[in-house]
């Protein structure tokens, strides 16, 4: 059975350092979907500088041009935080025994044990880790040990267990971030190349991150 692969975040806005790598990894995984699942509340952060509803309508709109991704609002409908442990739980109900796998950039995955209740997330899903500019995976023997007894090489090791596996997948470097977006957008320079024209059309008609403190 196909894995189900999940994608959090902010998405403030949602970018092709988003949706490329994760691309690659639904075809190098061959993974069932792609679940986009955005923050309604990130707990970790600083409070996101577009709406709630603006970010998961760019979610939405990104996603209709993707094949192979879904967006999935469970966040927003559950309310509070948004943590990632509770989100991994609902999926669990409602997949069983499927492999889940949830894929982070390895700046996010480098800040994992600071998360709500951590040690309970690779009871519920693989971790997928993505290069990102500018980040190095980190040496076997700089890996803590809870990393290096979960670490994989091959892919089909994934689909031998519903949970557990820690896979470093490498990605085309997508040297884009939100915040370099959003700083942008407030100077007015160019940022289309980074985003879905229809994405970037919805900022401009709503002038989503003009004036807005980004
Ligand atoms: P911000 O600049 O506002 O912090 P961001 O661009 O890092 O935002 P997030 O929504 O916080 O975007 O990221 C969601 C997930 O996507 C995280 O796991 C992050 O590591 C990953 N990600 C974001 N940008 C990239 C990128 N350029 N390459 C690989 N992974 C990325």
């Amino acid at each position: 059975m196909q894995s189900i692969g999940i994608l959090g975040g902010t998405f403030d806005p949602i970018h092709y350092g988003h949706l490329r790598p994760a691309q690659e990894v639904l075809r190098a995984l061959d993974l069932a979907e792609i679940r986009v699942i955005p923050a309604a509340n990130p707990p970790h952060r600083r409070p996101p500088v577009a709406t709630s509803e603006q970010r998961l309508r760019m979610v939405e709109l990104a996603v209709a041009g993707a094949p192979g991704f879904t967006v999935d609002d469970r966040e927003f409908r559950r309310g509070g935080p948004s943590y990632t442990v509770l989100t991994l739980e609902s999926l669990r109900r409602e997949f069983g025994e499927r492999p889940l796998c949830l894929l982070m950039g390895l700046d996010a995955f480098e800040g994992i044990e600071t998360w709500h209740q951590w040690q309970r997330l690779p009871e519920l899903a693989h971790f997928i880790v993505m290069t990102r500019p500018g980040w190095e995976f980190p040496a076997g023997e700089r890996l803590p040990p809870w990393v290096r007894d979960r670490l994989v090489r091959e892919t089909s090791q994934l689909a031998q267990a519903s949970a557990g596996k820690i896979y470093f997948q490498a990605v085309t470097p997508q040297d884009i971030s939100a915040t370099r977006i959003r700083e942008a957008l407030a100077r007015g320079e160019p940022a289309e190349a980074w985003l879905p024209s229809v994405v970037f059309e919805y900022i401009r008609a709503n002038r989503v991150y003009v004036n807005r403190g980004n």
